[in-house]
């Protein structure tokens, strides 16, 4: 049953054949770009993964095409084995208010539970690293595997995010049990919920006479953030990194957590990994540090990325030992590249360095493959969703006083319009910020600044990502251009209005593309511009457009009732018996308005 929603895809699909082989229009393809972040024109194209997301949202399985499909190289089990899924080790990040506590439990993470113990204390070389946790599963003791990424904080979070390395399953959020809610914390709240991943509460420093964990879950829940003891889902589990208590505690959550996840990948397809840093290192010369997402990488693999491939020279554990392979989660350095590879950036391993060339010369004839989220501003929202018909407004608001503040939530909260969703995702008082424009970017929010300046260096930032900051002094200004944009995006309704009839006497011309056909008009009127329905007996047998209407030589504006006429269309190549009766119809966008009480 599965495989006739099955489609094969080659390494780039231009949106078009991805149209094509879902059965849909361009249009509702690029809609569903947009939707996901890509803003691809109907002469574009998108990297496999892209395309692949857009075909399981039509309800197809996309599989990489067989001449550009990576056959495993070291196969010992042979090939046309079926696939292995197996649970990969979840990928967690940590984020929270700055001194409450994220350096130090990561380092108590990584001190109580690291796999290495013979290297002689633990060197680590790059941005994550694994732990291993012992739970016990059906009365007996597991060794389970964990991957953190090691540069807490949610700006970091969000920037990697932006720049599409989306990998995190699940945060853990640091609330120090002595300060409870602070400002950052909402802020990490804000960019987890954005992100769309499950959040663990780590309630740290209880060792603390002050601690007082009952607060912060109070002042979390006024956050929406419910603790599983008070009948919400949030996980809250109160440590402390100074001593080390209850770390193993929260790591039975961080696995438990991973359980209701759907973390299944398979591990013996050739690998799929995700940049996370890269840079150039002397005696290494261009490196990264990936994580892989599915299959096992080997040294001797040669991997595309963007339109470049790498044959790999060595690859590190997060120890800096050389290893033979890695799996699905595990955190690797890898040498090999010609050029730094960025951030965010899919390496796929390929059969060989030959089709790697194939495959990256076709990338760079084929132009900008598109991949990564690109963000748009309010005054650009109208015109992509013209295009697209984005079905979600999301803003990030900024104002100069809680008043203000408050004033202009409520009054967003009492626009409400048919089909597009409004939703502000982050509102704070003060500066607009570099985190704001990294959420901006990862959720394709627009940033409203309400009477608050933008530091130079931020507007840099924000221009680079290509956010626009709108910036306002007077809320109701702000008002109607959220509300002209929202109008901008709702897709008009359509209307349609027989005026006239023909029947046809004969054709005078034709070609692929239309021709000219003369008759009578036997009711109402015709004009040029309009739709045209042609009927033979009961039955439609085309759709055309009226290009001109002729009476005798002359190009007129209306034919009615009794004229005789000839009629120049377009949109197909009918060959029209005498007594075809063509229906004019007028096709007409009534544009829908947005409700306020403002
Ligand atoms: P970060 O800014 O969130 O990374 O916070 P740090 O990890 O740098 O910690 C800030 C300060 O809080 C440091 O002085 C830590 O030693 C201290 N700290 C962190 N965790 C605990 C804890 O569990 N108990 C106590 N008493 N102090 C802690």
């Amino acid at each position: 049953m599965a495989d006739d929603k099955k489609i094969l895809l080659p390494n780039v699909v231009p949106v078009k054949l991805l149209a094509d082989e879902l059965n849909v229009s361009p249009s509702e393809v690029i809609k569903k770009l947009i939707q996901s972040g890509v803003l691809a024109t109907i002469n574009e194209s998108v990297d496999f993964d892209t395309a692949a997301i857009i075909a399981d949202e039509f309800g197809y399985v996309a599989e990489i095409e067989s001449s550009a499909e990576p056959e495993s190289i070291s196969s010992d089990e042979g090939k046309g084995k079926k696939k292995k899924f197996k649970l990969r080790p979840p990928v967690v990040t940590v984020m929270g208010h700055v001194d409450h506590g994220k350096t130090k439990l990561l380092d108590a993470i990584r001190s109580t539970n690291v796999i290495d113990t013979e290297s002689g204390g633990i060197t680590q070389h790059i941005g994550a690293y694994q732990t291993s946790i012992e739970i016990e599963e059906n009365g007996k003791k597991q060794k389970r595997l964990v991957t953190f990424l090691d540069t807490p904080g949610h700006e970091a979070f969000s920037a990697m995010r932006a720049h599409g390395a989306n990998i995190t399953d699940m945060v853990i959020l640091v609330v120090a049990a002595d300060e409870g809610v602070k400002p950052q914390t909402i802020e990490a709240i804000s960019h987890a919920r954005a992100a769309k991943v499950p959040i663990i509460v780590a309630i740290n420093k209880i060792d603390k006479p002050e601690a007082d964990p009952d607060r912060v879950k109070r002042e979390l829940s006024d956050q929406k953030l419910i603790p599983e003891e008070w009948g919400g889902k949030t996980p809250m589990v109160p440590v402390s990194a100074t001593t080390g208590k209850n770390i193993d505690g929260l790591l039975e959550v961080v696995a438990l957590t991973a359980d209701i996840e759907d973390l299944k990948v398979s591990y013996d397809s050739p690998a799929k990994a995700t940049v996370i840093e890269s840079k150039i290192l002397p005696g290494k010369g261009a490196v990264a540090t990936a994580i892989i997402r599915e299959g096992t990488l080997r040294p001797t693999d040669t991997v595309v990325y963007g339109d470049e491939f790498a044959k790999i020279r060595f690859i590190e554990d997060w120890h800096g030992g050389r290893v033979k392979e890695a799996g699905p989660s595990d955190p690797i350095l890898i040498a090999g590249f010609k050029k730094v590879p960025k951030v965010g950036i899919t390496l796929t391993v390929v059969k060989d360095e030959k089709s790697a060339k194939e495959i990256t010369e076709k990338l760079k004839k084929s132009g900008l493959v598109k991949t990564i989220a690109k963000p748009i501003g309010l005054g650009e929202v109208s015109k992509e969703a013209s295009e697209g018909k984005l079905k979600e407004l999301n803003l990030i608001v900024k104002a100069d006083m809680k008043g203000s503040l408050e004033a202009i939530k409520s009054s967003l909260e009492e626009i409400s319009s048919e089909g597009i969703q409004l939703k502000i995702i982050f509102d704070g008082v003060g500066t607009i910020t570099e985190s704001d424009i990294n959420l901006a970017v990862a959720s394709k929010a627009v940033v409203l600044a309400f009477r608050v300046p933008v530091p130079p260096l931020v507007l840099k930032l924000a221009d680079s990502k290509g956010i626009k900051i709108s910036r306002y002094e007077i809320i109701y200004q702000l008002i109607d251009e959220v509300v002209a944009a929202l109008e901008g995006m709702l897709e008009p309704e359509i209307v349609e209005t027989e005026i006239g009839q023909i029947e046809v006497i004969k054709q005078f011309f034709k070609d692929k593309e239309g021709g000219v056909v003369g008759g009578k008009v036997i009711s109402g009127k015709v004009t040029p511009g309009t739709k045209i329905e042609v009927m033979r007996g009961i039955k439609k047998i085309a759709d055309l457009k009226t290009e001109s209407v002729q009476i005798g030589q002359e190009k007129v504006n209306k034919a009615t009732k009794g004229m005789e006429c000839g009629v120049k269309y377009k949109g197909g190549s009918i060959r029209f018996r005498p007594k075809d009766i063509l229906k004019f119809i007028l096709v007409e966008e009534h544009l829908k308005t947005v409700k306020r009480r403002v």
